[in-house]
């Protein structure tokens, strides 16, 4: 084993045995975090769902949606008792079912802010898909209703809790980086029509509030700093229908208080594979991929130290147990999750400003 292999075990090491820490709590009397899934779409369905099945700490025991049919299929392979189908008329009865700890929202943007407020009413904790909403009214009751009722709020924000993102934090913690002067980030991906990320009524924006926040989010979590300016501009190239209510490009330029500074770019256009970049004194770190399910990979040149090279291996489902496991940690031993409604809230400010400077607005 040549000293770069060595190097990269180690950190590798390091980071599972982080990872197992993250996930190493005393859950209340081995019990699991029992979970009602609101929405039984892609996100819940191939993704959260499956993901619960594999732990010991978080589980499905209750759904919401709008074709009964569907829940019922599903409910044997979850062990859902019929009667822990609701639809969304329904919903509120969730409050008399002793068999639900917390819901997990996976419904478009818009219906995020109903969804939390009522679950909080009905006395449940609430993990919310990004982006927190779709305006900042709506974030702002959301985080009043959860704290009225003494009820937990995390916004599912993954990337913040995966191995090689930590490690990247770490990198640059640390100093290794130096000090922090520009990044470069990208994410998107070419929408279909038809679906309801392209009407802003359910999905509050374009590709800003669906990937580019993304890039957003981790650069604030890379500094560790908020940014004090943002400008950004919203175009559409292909007018074939798809974009008469959201854009379908957006850059926008960020400005720290250290300095560094942060360009970025989101499109429902193309092909744009998430990665970012950072441009330290002392060297380089990219990761690319940098916000998908699996395969993410971090690159680090760094002046005077051997190459670093990251990836863990996992499949599409762990990034899920890991938050969903991090939040029973956050219930059961009443901590404030990391990625909180104030988290959610201060990237709708961001995003709300970036509209703003391109002439269009958040609701
Ligand atoms: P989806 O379209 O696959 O699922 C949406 C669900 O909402 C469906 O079950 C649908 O029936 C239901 N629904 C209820 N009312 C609806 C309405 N009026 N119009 C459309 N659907 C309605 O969407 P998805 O990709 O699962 O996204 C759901 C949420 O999860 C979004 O907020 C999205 O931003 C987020 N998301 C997060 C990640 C992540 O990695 N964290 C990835 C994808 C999506």
């Amino acid at each position: 084993m040549d000293r770069r292999e060595f190097g990269r075990t180690l950190a590798a090491g390091a980071l599972l045995s982080s990872v197992k820490r993250l996930g190493a709590f005393q859950n209340q009397a081995g019990r699991r975090l029992r979970y009602c899934i609101v929405g039984l779409g892609r996100i819940s369905m191939d993704h959260f769902m499956p993901a619960c099945k594999r732990s010991r700490k978080s589980q499905v025991t209750a759904f919401v949606t709008g074709h009964r049919d569907k829940g019922e299929r599903l409910a044997p392979e979850y062990n859902v008792p019929l009667k822990n189908i609701y639809s969304y008329e329904n919903f509120d009865a969730i409050a008399e079912n002793p068999e639900i700890d917390a819901v997990y929202i996976a419904l478009p943007n818009s219906m995020h802010a109903e969804y939390t407020v009522r679950a909080a009413k009905a006395g449940k904790h609430v993990l919310c898909e990004k982006p927190m909403a779709t305006s900042m009214k709506d974030s702002q009751a959301m985080i009043a209703a959860c704290r009225s009722a003494n009820r937990k709020l995390m916004i599912a924000y993954r990337c913040q809790y995966e191995p090689v993102n930590l490690h990247a934090i770490q990198l640059i913690r640390d100093g290794s980086l130096g000090t922090i002067q520009a990044i470069e980030s990208a994410n998107g991906f070419n929408e279909r029509a038809g679906e309801w990320r392209l009407d802003k009524k359910l999905a509050g924006g374009g590709p800003l509030m669906d990937v580019g926040i993304y890039s957003l989010n981790a650069c604030r979590y890379l500094t560790a700093e908020e940014p004090v300016k943002l400008e950004g501009f919203c175009t559409v190239v292909d007018n074939d229908g798809r974009f008469t209510t959201v854009e379908e490009n957006c850059g926008w330029t960020m400005h720290f208080p250290s300095g560094a500074v942060a360009s970025c770019n989101t499109t429902y256009g193309a092909s744009m594979p998430g990665f970012i970049r950072v441009h330290g004194s002392k060297g380089i770190l990219e990761m690319e991929p940098a916000f998908s399910y699996t395969g993410i990979h971090l690159k680090a040149n760094i002046k005077g130290q051997p190459p670093i090279e990251q990836s863990v291996n996992y499949d599409d489902k762990e990034q899920f147990l890991v938050e969903a496991d991090y939040f029973a940690d956050c219930v059961f031993n009443n901590k404030e999750p990391k990625t909180n409604g104030e988290e959610g809230l201060r990237d709708m400010r961001y995003m709300a400003e970036i509209y703003r400077s391109a002439g269009r607005s958040l609701d």
